[in-house]
């Protein structure tokens, strides 16, 4: 059931390049080397990893993802017009995921060039009784990744978590290697808070180009966020879309999301109305406008259209700050709760 009304679809027009949090773009990057202008759509807008490599400002997320529905639902996003897919090991879909991107290939006559894969290898978690990956495993797991996806590189490589505990050092490290042997453009890690990013710096290893964390208006993490921009580190927002009463309602989607949130789903129906957008597209744009890339995943294509439609629109000012002081600090996305505690 997807009650959205038509009118919201295909919404695109130009970007305005404003209300941005300047303090929260990577400080390593070049902004004259941003790939974004007057002219151009937030569907075709993309943020600077590092010196060679950007990332589209809008992705298609793959999580709860079948191995059935992944090839058609990615065909349909490349034909959409997605050019960035995000999957992991651990969503168990990366097969089904390398058909898909095949088959938008070849519906669109775009080639590999054209994608921005993201992959993740799943670091192990000795509290739920997994050995963490060594190096040398974190290295198999990549090309096997590859290997089923029918991939020769990853555009972005991120450990999934921090749970790799002794080897989590290790294990980015073997990540840093993969990318000086070309097989990730771009590496980055997901869910790591400061203390893991601190020991990252005190090995004297490469900083990564990516965090992938949980950000919306209800977990901003003004503290990350602020830590990352100082160290050159990426923000790329899963999960954007938590305040919807349509987030992950599905028997079988679990989470964490408190019953708190559930009954505070409506509060974005009011500014979306205001700009005359779904509620989904007000969240998916407040963090594109922040500067965070987003990966929303549905496999309704009236709203796989929609969520990649946020030009035309800019949030105000006086609504950021509204937005902004929404702030509950909860990550919900991960029913085993929040991941970034890991010691
Ligand atoms: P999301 O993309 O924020 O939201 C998806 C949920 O919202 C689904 O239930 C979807 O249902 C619904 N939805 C999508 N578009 C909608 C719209 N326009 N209107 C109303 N409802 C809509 O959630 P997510 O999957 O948690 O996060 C996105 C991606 O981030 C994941 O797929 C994954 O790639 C990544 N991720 C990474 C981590 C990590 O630890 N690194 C954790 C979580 C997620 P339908 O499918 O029925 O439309």
């Amino acid at each position: 059931m997807h009650p959205e009304p038509q009118r919201f679809v295909g919404f695109d027009g130009q970007f305005a390049v404003n209300g941005r949090h300047d303090d929260q773009r990577p400080a390593k990057v070049d902004q004259s080397k941003q790939t974004f202008g007057a002219t151009m759509t937030i569907a075709q807008m993309t943020f600077p990893l590092n010196e060679t490599t950007a990332i589209p400002a809008v992705g298609f997320g793959t999580y709860l993802v079948s191995e059935d529905d992944a090839p058609g639902a990615i065909q349909a996003a490349i034909e959409i017009g997605y050019r960035h897919i995000d999957t992991a090991a651990g969503y168990h879909n990366e097969k089904a995921v390398g058909a898909g991107i095949r088959a938008g290939l070849a519906a669109t006559g775009l080639s590999r060039a054209d994608l921005f894969v993201t992959g993740k290898p799943w670091p192990g978690n000795p509290a739920w009784g997994d050995t963490p990956k060594t190096g040398a495993q974190t290295k198999a797991a990549c090309q096997t990744s590859l290997d089923l996806m029918g991939l020769d590189y990853m555009d972005l490589y991120l450990i999934h978590a921090p749970y790799g505990g002794p080897e989590r050092i290790s294990q980015w490290a073997t990540l840093v290697e993969l990318q000086k042997a070309g097989k990730a453009r771009s590496i980055g890690v997901s869910n790591f808070n400061q203390t893991h990013l601190d020991e990252i710096r005190d090995a004297g290893l490469p900083m990564p180009d990516a965090n992938q964390i949980e950000l919306h208006p209800w977990s901003q993490k003004p503290d990350l966020l602020a830590y990352m921009a100082k160290a050159g580190i990426a923000p790329i927002a899963y999960s954007s879309l938590v305040p919807l009463s349509t987030w992950r309602a599905e028997a079988g989607q679990d989470s964490a999301k408190t019953d708190a949130m559930k009954a505070d789903g409506g509060v974005f129906a009011e500014m979306a109305q205001k700009y005359g957008v779904s509620e989904a597209q007000l969240l998916l744009r407040w963090g594109v406008q922040n500067g965070y890339a987003v990966l929303p995943k549905s496999l309704n294509p009236d709203r796989m259209r929609q969520n990649i439609s946020l030009s035309g629109f800019e949030i105000d000012a006086d609504d950021m700050a509204k937005i902004c002081a929404m702030d509950r600090g909860e990550s919900v996305a991960w029913a085993t709760g929040d991941p970034s505690v890991a010691q």
